[in-house]
């Protein structure tokens, strides 16, 4: 399985970030070893002094494909969670201002921690989905897909236009506005509208 991740695909969060609001979704992956599930600890890298959280809707692909159309792209997935995507954005910063590749900030081990999938059925208003994220109970993050700059089923279609897109893969598909640092000790708790999905602290 792979897991690829939509980077400003909130126009909130391009901006805190002095990044430009992109024309097309920005792509990159995270490797197998990046997943953390819920519950497991999360290690402060050693290698970071400013690690950071981005609270995401996460999706997992239920069908093989390549090529999807837009209009057919709601048939390629049937879970949904929330996610976070933790950056080492003082890596990331370095790699940014050289122009270089951001996997040592983004891909490292456990870096892609996801929550507890739920059905995704037609009663799920893809285009109105509220999450957020909690940190030591206080809310950190709050987004609703319909501030995406890019839709669920765009971002399918678009990926698979470059990659085919397999059975079990999962779609990281951006965070917005507020993301900000995590030490040791945290706890952090996210939530798809009322319900909590992913917990994991900080060791
Ligand atoms: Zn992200």
């Amino acid at each position: 399985m792979k897991i690829i991740c939509i980077g400003r695909n909130y126009v909130e969060h391009a901006k805190e970030l002095g990044n430009e609001v992109p024309d097309e979704p920005v792509i990159f992956m995270k490797p197998k070893s990046a997943l953390l599930q819920s519950h497991a600890p999360f290690y402060y890298p050693e290698f970071s002094n400013e690690l950071h959280y981005e609270c995401e809707l996460v999706l997992r692909i239920s069908k093989n494909g390549k090529y999807i159309q837009e209009r057919h792209a709601s048939n390629y997935y049937n879970g949904i969670t929330v996610g976070i995507d933790f950056t080492a954005r003082d890596i990331q910063d370095e790699l940014k201002k050289k122009g270089l590749p951001w996997e040592k900030a983004k891909a490292f081990d456990n870096s892609a921690a996801v929550g507890k999938f739920i059905d995704v059925t037609p009663a799920l208003d893809r285009k109105n989905i509220n999450f957020s994220l909690f940190n030591n109970k206080e809310m950190v993050q709050k987004g609703n897909s319909k501030q995406m700059i890019f839709s669920i089923d765009s971002i399918i279609s678009h990926i698979s236009n470059y990659f085919s897109l397999n059975i079990g893969d999962l779609i990281f598909t951006g965070t917005p506005a507020g993301v900000g640092e995590c030490v040791v000790g945290d706890q952090l708790e996210a939530f798809l509208e009322d319900q909590s999905l992913l917990s994991l602290e900080i060791k």
